[in-house]
């Protein structure tokens, strides 16, 4: 019984991702990244928060949530937001989700497809959040 200990990988770099799959993935965790934010500031009540992000979101916040009784999304900050709200909302199955509006938004997506919500808010793209 001859065991045999050769180990010929030597490579140790890590390849870079096939470029569509890096983009996604890239895609996915700034998405994660944004709504950690948001999360965290939804619940945050330091106003002196240091977290850089924190009162911008804050604002975001706020201002989605009056607006959102009178123009249903329809205003430019509010379109914003839910462009960057469908990365996360879509693929969200969590039944009592922390993000705000994801519950709300995943009832929007259920009654329109795709195009009819690119038709009214916009080509949606991470790049104009934040
Ligand atoms: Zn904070
Ligand atoms: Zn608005
Ligand atoms: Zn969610």
């Amino acid at each position: 019984m001859a065991s045999q200990a050769f180990n010929g990988n030597t490579e140790s770099n890590s390849k870079p991702n096939i470029l569509t799959a890096h983009n996604c993935q890239q895609r996915e965790e700034e998405v994660k990244k944004i709504f950690m934010d948001i999360v965290h500031a939804d619940k945050c009540v330091d106003e002196s928060c240091p977290l850089e992000k924190c009162l911008k979101c804050k604002k975001v916040l706020e201002h989605v949530r009056q607006c959102k009784k009178q123009q249903e999304f329809q205003c430019p900050i509010c379109k914003r937001f839910v462009r960057i709200l469908h990365f996360h909302a879509k693929p969200c199955a969590v039944e009592f989700c922390a993000v705000p509006f994801c519950h709300e938004f995943r009832e929007i997506i259920a009654k329109k497809n795709e195009e009819a919500l690119i038709q009214e808010f916009g080509n949606l793209s991470v790049k104009d959040f934040i």
